[in-house]
C-alpha cells in the first residue's frame, strides 16, 4: 500500500489512506441530505412505472447514471429536472414511506449511526395527500427503516428536518408543521431552493415562531451565493448551522500560510456554529467555483485549519453518485486526511445534532468508540 501524498496545504504528513472498507466501517455522523435526492433508481422506476412517469430510461444503472450526468452539466435546469422525477414519486404515502425506509437501510449500510435528513413536504403534498399526511408517511416510514437495521443487529437513528422552498410562501405553515411533529421525530427546520434572490429575510415570520418555540434552525447559506447570504442565514434565520456555508472561506484571507479570519468568520468560529459541508455535491454545483474547479480546490481545508467546526455531508445521493463514505475518500485523496481528521469531523457533526446534550454526549463516545477501534486493527495490521 502507498502513503496518499499530503499537500502541503493540509493534513496529517505520512499518513496511511484510509481504505474504502475501513472509512465504511467508520461511525459516521450525516447532517445534511435530501430525501428527494436520495432515491434508488430501482424504486424511481417501479414506483414511476405505477405513477405512468415517463423516465429517461428504465434501466436502474443508467438511471443512476443519468441523474449524475444531470448533475455535472453546469445547467441548473438540468440539475432541477432531475428533482422533477424524485418528487413525482414522493406524492402518496406509500411512496413516501418506502423512499424513507429504505433511505434508513442505505445510509445505515454505508456506516451512518445517526442522521437527519430534510425534506419538503409542500413538494408532496397533493389533493390527495395533506402535509401532515406526508410528514407522517415519512415519519412512518424512517421508524420502519431503523427497525429493519436493529433487526438485522445493526444501529441507526434518523431523524427529520423540514424544509420550506425559499422561493415560495408557505414557510410560516411549514414552520407550525415541524411543531406540530416536534416530538414524533422532527428536530428542526430549514429554508432550500435558489438561494440567490430568496434570502432568508423574506422568512422572518417562521424563523421568528420556530425561535419563539425553541426549535433548532438550520440554513441553506454560502452554497450559491456570497457573504450577506450567510449573515442574513445567522440573523435573519436564527441558523444554529450553516447548509454548506463553503463561501464563509471568502472572510478568510491566507497571510505566510496562516488564515486570517474576517468578522463574519470569526463569528462563526467562535459560536462553533457547524458548516454542513458536502464536498461532491459542492464541486457539482459550483459551490466553491471562486476557488477553483477541482475538489483540491474546495475551501474545506482552509475552513478545517480556521478552526470551523466543519462536519462531512452527502447533500443528494443519487443526483452527486455519492455516499458518506465516497465523500471521505474524496477528502482523503484531496487533502491528505488521516483517522485523526475524520473523527475531528464525525465529532464536530455529533456535537451539532439536533438531539438533547446527553444524546449527544453519548453519540460522540460512539464515533470515539469506532475511531478506536479502526486504529487499533490499522496499527494491528501495521505490526
Ligand atoms: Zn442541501
Amino acid at each position: 500500500m502507498s502513503a496518499p501524498t499530503s499537500p502541503s496545504t493540509g493534513g496529517s504528513p505520512a499518513v496511511q489512506a484510509p481504505s474504502e472498507s475501513v472509512l465504511r466501517a467508520l461511525p459516521k455522523v450525516s447532517l445534511h441530505d435530501h430525501l428527494d435526492g436520495a432515491l434508488r433508481p430501482q424504486t424511481i422506476i417501479e414506483l414511476g412505472g405505477a405513477a405512468g412517469l415517463e423516465l429517461p430510461t428504465t434501466d436502474a444503472d443508467e438511471l443512476g447514471a443519468w441523474f449524475l450526468g444531470q448533475s455535472t452539466t453546469g445547467s441548473l435546469v438540468d440539475y432541477l429536472r432531475s428533482f422533477d422525477i424524485t418528487t413525482a414519486v414522493m406524492r402518496d404515502a406509500a411512496g413516501l414511506e418506502r423512499v424513507a425506509r429504505e433511505y434508513v437501510l442505505d445510509v445505515a449500510a454505508d456506516g451512518v449511526v445517526h442522521g437527519e435528513v430534510r425534506w419538503a413536504p409542500e413538494q408532496s403534498a397533493t389533493a390527495g395527500l395533506s402535509l401532515d399526511g406526508a410528514v407522517e408517511a415519512v415519519l412512518a416510514g424512517l421508524e420502519a427503516g431503523a427497525a429493519q437495521v436493529r433487526a438485522a443487529g445493526g444501529s441507526t437513528t434518523v431523524t427529520l428536518l423540514l424544509c420550506a422552498m425559499r422561493q415560495g410562501d408557505r414557510s410560516d405553515e411549514i414552520a407550525e408543521l415541524a411543531l406540530r411533529h416536534r416530538d414524533r421525530g422532527v428536530v428542526g427546520f430549514d429554508i432550500a431552493g435558489p438561494e440567490k434572490g430568496f434570502p432568508p429575510s423574506a422568512h422572518r415570520a417562521a424563523f421568528e415562531r420556530l425561535a419563539a418555540a425553541h426549535l433548532p434552525i438550520t440554513v441553506h447559506a454560502g452554497e450559491a451565493d456570497d457573504l450577506p447570504s450567510i449573515a442574513s442565514a445567522l440573523l435573519d434565520g436564527r441558523a444554529l448551522r450553516l447548509g454548506h456555508g463553503v463561501r464563509l472561506a471568502l472572510d478568510i484571507t491566507e497571510v505566510d500560510g496562516r488564515p486570517v479570519l474576517g468578522p463574519l468568520a470569526t463569528w462563526v468560529r467562535d459560536r462553533g456554529i457547524a458548516l454542513e459541508l458536502s464536498p461532491t455535491s459542492n464541486l457539482h454545483t459550483g459551490a466553491f467555483a471562486h476557488w477553483g474547479h477541482r475538489m483540491t480546490d474546495h475551501p474545506f481545508d482552509l475552513l478545517h485549519r480556521s478552526g470551523m467546526a466543519v462536519t462531512v455531508n452527502t447533500d443528494n445521493r443519487l443526483m452527486s453518485a455519492t455516499t458518506l463514505t465516497a465523500d471521505l475518500a474524496a477528502l482523503v485523496e484531496a487533502f491528505g486526511y488521516g483517522l485523526a481528521e475524520l473523527e475531528e469531523f464525525q465529532l464536530n457533526a455529533a456535537r451539532a445534532a439536533f438531539l438533547p446534550a446527553p444524546a449527544r454526549a453519548d453519540l460522540a463516545e460512539t464515533v470515539r468508540t469506532g475511531f478506536a477501534v479502526a486504529r487499533d486493527s490499522a496499527s494491528g495490521a501495521d505490526g
